[in-house]
């Protein structure tokens, strides 16, 4: 390059004694720990440095080096202390000169560069790289390293361009080696095949055959914690790399292989991307499907088909929503309501959600179809109290689960074994993994020395641990095939038989918790789609493909439930001839009969009801039989009021209480009415009933 030649011979012009009375900052950098390690062949150049300062007429001892950002970054000096001590240093007016490798690199960040530059214009301080000396003073020299920041800056934004875009290119094409999930592996020709190990593939199969059984992902969890079924996972780091390990399956491990398309064999790039936070760190964001950088379906083997895929991935979402809103009003999974999870609207086609509302104490379950109007802020689509499509529904299945009971039971018979089967299947490929171990070691262990009795001991301590791991795993294989007999006896097959005969006697019976009618429910129909117009109107699917229609009137609104029912109000009505208010609630409460709003009865309640269904009052019905008042009575006895109440009192004369202060109407008491008789004590007269205890003396003057 002709530049550098022209600068080099001018160099003695730019050095000038003012120069050397200052020092020189040799400033060593190295952007990663692995580059201070392996690239030392650049180190040496920044130590070389050194020697030509010394050639330019800087003593030895008045070269100062700077080297503690070995390690840091370049991208920005914030926390590059090493470069800040140096931009102190320049700005003191100390150095004479800056020393470093391709200065242009002292600060990749465009900004730090300038700031170098100005500051070294201003305390006249040189710079010195490999290919020459600097002033920044001088118009030319500084355009030049102006020039080389800018183009170190654009070189940093082109390499990262070109790795991510050689990355975007092979993706598209499919070709990018991406590490595989577990049970997937690259063979000899760089090719995504099955991994051979058998084990390994079984336990996948079982995962996806497990979800598309329950179609849960805990269930599957659970599955394989009940019949203690461990799951690969392969090491990525340390020094067991590469190794596969069986531990306990969890959540996020079953969702993490559900939700990869790769085990449909399609190849996919970009279903996530990361982004810097505020405070330095980083977020992983998740994409959605249609926004992935790539997606090739059939792009290598899988363990399911793409269809499968996507079926699982609605599977996955329904659940999630299913229990969304299932835990918005009630405990998880012990909510009434019958079809959650099931409904669909007849309206737009969209997966009904379940809202409760407690009633008087009990959750009446509502279905509204809110998943649209979530999603574009729309009203309501459809909601349709559950109470009453849940009881029809319910009549519905006891009526028609009798048929297809025996075919259930059969079904779910053969799942069973098929089920056990494949279990103990892969309990077997575990023991045969442990004998094979057991058989290495033994070799092993053969081959050394026996004078080595060093590595002897050791390897024969590998061995006897192998020797436990087996038997152990044979053990739990026997205990868990003895288990799985236990399963499948006869008594078992019986009750399994017996669950779908009985299938109305359970389902009515007040004990079966409301999870287990919905489990049932699931087990027997596919879905019910629910159309509310004059009536409501359900198609039900049931498992198999029978349909069936059913139509029920709308249900009650609010205030209409809250009415008494005309049975109630019938009794009230005849009781209302005999007794007071307070005694028909009494009488109706020992019935057990509850008011509209299923409370208890009181007398106020009784009062209400008589007044708003107009049943004709007690004292009328009593007046109308021929009954006296108080004051008709004393006239017609010739007796005072007060004596009339006495004579009642002691059964001389008949009277009917009409409410509940006691106030009464008496019956006529004939052509013989009883007369006063002085001296005569009156318990003695009363021949028939004796009501009080006290014996009353007043005696009252007519
Ligand atoms: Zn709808």
């Amino acid at each position: 390059m002709p530049g550098v030649t022209i600068m080099i011979s001018d160099t003695h012009e730019k050095v000038k004694a003012a120069h050397l009375r200052r020092n020189a900052y040799l400033y060593i950098r190295q952007s990663t720990l692995r580059q201070v390690f392996e690239k030392s062949e650049s180190t040496k150049r920044q130590y070389a440095l050194r020697q030509k300062a010394v050639a330019l007429g800087w003593p030895e001892d008045r070269i100062i080096v700077i080297d503690t950002d070995l390690g840091q970054s370049g991208a920005s000096a914030a926390d590059r202390e090493g470069f800040q001590r140096l931009v102190t240093e320049v700005s003191l007016g100390r150095a004479g000169i800056v020393l470093g490798l391709e200065v242009s690199r002292l600060a990749r960040n465009s900004t730090d560069w300038h700031r170098l530059l100005e500051i070294c214009a201003l305390t006249e301080a040189l710079i010195l790289d490999e290919d020459g000396v600097y002033d920044p003073a001088h118009f030319n020299d500084r355009l030049l390293l102006g020039l080389k920041g800018t183009m170190s800056e654009a070189e940093l934004h082109v390499l990262r361009a070109r790795l991510q875009g050689g990355i975007l290119n092979k993706a598209r094409r499919g070709e990018l080696m991406i590490r595989p999930p577990i049970g997937l592996i690259y063979n000899a020709e760089g090719k995504l095949v099955l991994d051979p190990d058998k084990q390994v593939q079984g336990a996948l199969r079982l995962l996806f055959d497990t979800f598309r059984r329950t179609g849960s992902a805990m269930a599957t969890v659970r599955s394989f914690q009940r019949q203690s079924l461990l799951f690969p996972r392969r090491v990525h780091t340390g020094p067991q790399k590469g190794d596969l390990v069986w531990g306990v399956l969890g959540l996020s491990q079953v969702l993490r292989i559900l939700h990869n398309p790769r085990y449909a064999g399609a190849f996919a790039y970009g279903r996530s991307h990361t982004r810097k936070t505020v405070d330095g760190g980083f977020e992983i964001i998740r994409v959605p499907k249609e926004e992935w950088e790539t997606l090739i379906p059939g792009a290598h083997a899988g363990y399911v088909s793409w269809e499968d895929y996507e079926q699982n991935q609605r599977q996955l979402h329904v659940s999630a929503q299913a229990m969304g809103s299932d835990r918005r009003k009630s405990p998880a999974r012990e909510g009434p309501a019958l079809l959650q999870g099931l409904i669909l609207c007849g309206r737009c086609g969209e997966r009904m959600t379940v809202r409760y509302h407690s009633r008087q104490g009990r959750l009446c379950p509502e279905y509204v179809c809110q998943r649209d109007g979530i999603e574009h802020a729309k009203p309501v689509c459809q909601r349709i109290p559950g109470a009453g499509i849940d009881r029809a529904m319910g009549e519905l299945l006891v009526d028609a689960v009798s048929p297809v009971a025996l075919e259930v039971a059969l079904s779910v018979q053969q799942e069973l074994q098929c089920r056990i089967e494949e279990a103990d299947r892969l309990r077997q490929k575990q023991v045969e993994r442990a004998q094979y171990e057991v058989d290495l070691a033994r070799r092993r262990y053969m081959r050394v020395d026996p004078d080595n009795r060093l590595v002897a001991d050791s390897l024969e301590a590998e061995w006897n641990g192998k020797l436990r791991t087996l038997s152990e795993t044979q053990q739990e294989r026997e205990r868990q095939r003895e288990q799985d007999r236990k399963i499948l006896s006869e008594p078992q097959q019986a009750a399994i038989l017996a669950l779908s005969t009985n299938f109305p006697a359970l389902w009515r019976d007040p004990s079966t918790p409301d999870r287990e009618r919905k489990r049932m429910t699931r087990l027997l129909l596919e879905d019910i789609t629910v159309l509310r117009e004059e009536q409501i109107t359900l198609h039900v699917r049931f498992k198999g493909g029978a349909t069936r229609t059913l139509t029920l009137p709308l249900p009650l609104n609010s205030w209409q439930q809250r009415q008494t029912s005309p049975d109630v109000v019938k009794e009230i009505d005849q009781l209302l001839d005999q007794h007071t208010y307070p005694q028909i609630a009494d009488i109706l409460n020992e019935r057990g009969m509850r008011s509209g709003e299923s409370k208890a009865f009181t007398s106020r309640i009784i009062a209400r009801i008589q007044r708003s269904y107009a049943l004709m009052p007690r004292y009328d019905r009593l007046r109308k039989a021929g009954m006296l008042t108080l004051k008709e009575m004393a006239a017609l006895l010739g007796i005072c009021p007060q004596q009339v109440k006495i004579w009642d009192r002691h059964g001389l004369i008949h009277g009917h209480a009409y409410n509940d202060k006691n106030d009464r109407l008496h019956e006529h008491p004939g052509a013989n009415p009883p007369r006063k008789a002085q001296g005569v004590k009156l318990s003695q007269r009363s021949v028939t009933r004796v009501v009080s205890q006290r014996i009353e003396e007043v005696q009252c003057e007519a």
